[in-house]
């Protein structure tokens, strides 16, 4: 491939955006960057520092902290100062607060800075809120994912049970839909989809069949690099 290709998708929590970008990733031999968990990681630093109300504490937690992403075996490992935290990103305290975290503009500026810098190293699948307009606005493909709230809450809550971790569906939707509403309407970098992004409603599809439609997209988009 001459050059080195972006592909991001956004959308909203439980649209499948994991899902597929790792396939992706791995069919394609991309790197896959998983940017939620930037800003997980940085929210469970900060409630275990007891400082997640403090803002200027949590931006100057963004801009000193030592964050690293591995991806292996189709896990994202999250590295903090070294340490891995990459199961207790996602806990229900992490999925309550991370949103109000992420509406800090300095700390969407720190982290925004890092998925650039990760962009610029190979060819790509990026997946967020704000890839396809903010941090990739030149990518080569961009996909807006997105699916019914009782979808994807049903598929939030099958996540939860996997890892045994006990939890109704009425609290896994009421958070997915608290989310949705702070992520699209904050003032920095809101989730909406781009005006050149494909949009794609997986609600009645398989995940294998979600996985053959972006594939299709994305060799359309190589065959023509
Ligand atoms: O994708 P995931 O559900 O793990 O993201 C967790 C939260 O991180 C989102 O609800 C959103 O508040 C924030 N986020 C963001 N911008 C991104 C990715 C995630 O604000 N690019």
């Amino acid at each position: 491939m001459p050059k080195k290709i972006i592909i991001a998708i956004d959308g909203p929590a439980g649209s499948g955006k994991s899902t597929a970008a790792k396939n992706i990733a791995q069919k394609l031999g991309f790197t896959y960057l998983d940017t939620g968990a930037m800003y997980r990681a940085i929210t469970f630093i900060a409630l275990r520092n007891g400082i997640s109300d403090n803002i200027p504490a949590v931006i100057s937690l963004a801009q000193s902290i030592d964050l690293k992403l591995k991806f292996e075996n189709g896990i994202t490992h999250v590295f903090l100062n070294n340490e891995e935290v990459t199961e207790q990103i996602r806990t229900a305290e992490v999925n309550a607060k991370v949103s109000e975290i992420s509406k800090i503009p300095e700390v969407r500026e720190e982290l925004v800075k890092i998925q650039k810098r990760l962009g610029a190293e190979g060819h790509v699948v990026a997946e967020g809120r704000d890839v396809t307009t903010v941090v990739f606005p030149y990518a080569d493909l961009k996909i807006y994912l997105t699916a019914s709230i009782d979808t994807r809450a049903r598929r939030r809550l099958k996540e939860f049970e996997e890892k045994n971790i006990r939890i109704s569906f009425e609290d896994v939707k009421a958070n997915l839909e608290t989310r949705d509403k702070i992520d699209s309407s904050r003032e920095v970098s809101p989730l909406k989809k781009a005006d050149d992004a494909i949009e794609y409603d997986n609600s009645d599809v398989t995940p294998e069949q979600d996985f053959e439609y972006l594939l299709k997209k994305i060799k359309q988009v190589l065959s023509q690099k």
